[in-house]
């Protein structure tokens, strides 16, 4: 039986990203993931001059850890073109340019006057600083319901495929949240952000980041490869931990009813149901706090036209399509306007999502039905002629957690199981945060407790 400083279960982001931040700084640490393929939701499909991304399309150059985990592991960032600056919206049956700043904002389409007086009133909103709240509620509350169902819809389904009335806006948006608690009202709490990040960028405290969206030459999934490569033979990929029990001093871990390894140090970087599980007689308590933690079902749909079979130009990042207007799929990312170096200079990319809180059944379409609903409509819309080339289609089932009312009493639950076993850390993007960024920096926290 093998003893480990650290055992991290689940190679998706969040376990890879921890395993080798610990790696990196001399840990001895092991990586268990069931699958035979690393990455988790991280999926890139490199073939004949493609890379499709059947997860995660990219990061927001935000958070310095991502930058920096980049760099150590000898990779350079693919820079998404500049089109990725300008998104679109469509509602009512028809593409609507989002506004990028504060001029554009003052003269679109995208909400009417009213809304635009409704929103600058903000400021004189008494702050509410009790309760969990959810996103439509806080939004209408703050920033009126013109906002709250255009601009926060179109952000809650891009993010979450979630439904705004459910989540809770003190989890999926804590940011925003904490702007009103402490400041009494969003965008005195943002500009005061936005002036301390500045200065703490000028006094050497916080390294600039771009914004910008990135990738990496052959997608996500060079990140992911490359990490269980560097772990070497730590890295047991294609058979999962069955159980993991405490033994006083770190951990057993259990394949098949056998110990395999012992480890001081666990994080479980697994869906939150799943660490509940794997804890056994330990996690029982975690079971029905984890079960509450829904997760949506997503599909991603990537068709291929040739460049000539595609009248519009696509010279943008896309379009969200919100909610009850007559549009099924969440939205359309043009990859190939995004990424242009990963399709073939002839052909055209487009990356559908489907699914989400409202559409639960679409992982049960087969594959010529979801092409249907994600592709048919783009013919008279970006005056898409015929079939695709070449598809590519994912199932992601229970695919984005959502962060429903209650979340904060979940990480609560999560939290305090922490402390009652030294050494043990949750990961992954069930409790703490949902994308590249938040799973990563969270990879950074947990990283930095076990390495104190
Ligand atoms: C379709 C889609 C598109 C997305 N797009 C974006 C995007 O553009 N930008 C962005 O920032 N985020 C995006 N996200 C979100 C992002 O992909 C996730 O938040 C992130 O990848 C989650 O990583 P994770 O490690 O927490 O979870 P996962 O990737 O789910 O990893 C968990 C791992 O644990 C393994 N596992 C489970 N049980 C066991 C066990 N018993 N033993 C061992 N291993 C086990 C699983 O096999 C899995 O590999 C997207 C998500 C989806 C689904």
């Amino acid at each position: 039986m093998e003893t480990f400083d650290t055992a991290v279960v689940g190679g998706g982001l969040a376990g890879l990203g921890t395993a080798s931040l610990l790696h990196q700084r001399g840990d001895n640490v092991v990586l268990f993931e069931k699958e035979n393929e690393p990455g988790g939701k991280v999926r890139s499909v490199r073939e004949d001059g493609f890379v499709v991304e059947m997860g995660p399309l990219g990061w927001l150059d935000r958070e310095p850890v991502v930058g920096d985990m980049v760099s150590n592991l000898g990779l350079t960032p693919l820079i998404a073109d500049d089109v990725q600056k300008d998104r679109s919206l469509y509602k009512d049956g028809g593409l609507i340019a989002l506004p990028s700043d504060g001029k554009s904002f003052l003269m679109s389409k995208v909400l009417p006057f009213s809304a635009k007086l409704r929103l600058g009133c903000e400021m004189f909103i008494p702050a509410k600083r009790d309760g969990e709240e959810s996103i439509h509620s806080w939004a209408t509350r703050r920033l009126g319901r013109h906002v709250a169902t255009t601009l926060f819809g179109a952000m809650v389904s891009g993010i979450y495929g979630g439904d705004p009335e459910k989540l809770s806006v003190h989890a999926a948006f804590p940011m925003m949240a904490g702007w009103e608690f402490e400041s009494g009202s969003c965008m005195r709490g943002a500009m005061k952000h936005i002036r301390k990040k500045g200065r703490d960028i000028r006094e050497g405290r916080l390294r600039k980041t771009s914004g910008t969206l990135c990738s990496l030459p052959g997608g996500l999934g060079d990140f992911t490869d490359t990490i269980a490569a560097q772990l070497g033979s730590n890295y047991r990929g294609g058979k999962g931990l069955d159980e993991v029990v405490p033994n006083g001093d770190g951990w057993d871990l259990y394949q098949d009813g056998e110990i395999v390894a012992t480890a001081k140090n666990l994080v479980l970087a697994v869906p939150a149901r799943e660490a509940a599980r794997l804890m056994g007689v330990v996690g029982k308590d975690l079971v029905p706090v984890a079960d509450s933690i829904p997760g949506n079902n997503l599909c991603v749909v990537t068709g291929a036209w040739r460049r000539d079979k595609v009248k519009d130009a696509l010279r943008s990042f896309g379009f969200i399509a919100l909610r009850n207007h007559g549009f099924r799929p969440l939205g359309v990312q043009y990859a190939s306007s995004i990424f242009p170096d990963q399709s073939p200079s002839d052909m055209v990319q487009l990356r559908v999502l489907i699914g989400g809180s409202f559409d639960p059944d679409v992982a049960d379409l087969n594959d010529q039905d979801l092409e249907a609903e994600c592709f048919g409509p783009l013919h008279d819309l970006l005056g898409v002629q015929g079939d695709p080339e070449r598809t590519w289609i994912r199932r992601v089932a229970g695919g984005i957690p959502q962060y429903t009312i209650g979340h904060l009493d979940r990480i609560a639950a999560f939290d305090a199981k922490e402390k009652l076993y030294p050494g043990l850390h949750f990961a992954g993007d069930s409790l703490h945060g949902v994308g590249v960024n938040a799973v990563l920096k969270r990879a950074l926290v947990v990283a930095d407790r076990i390495r104190v």
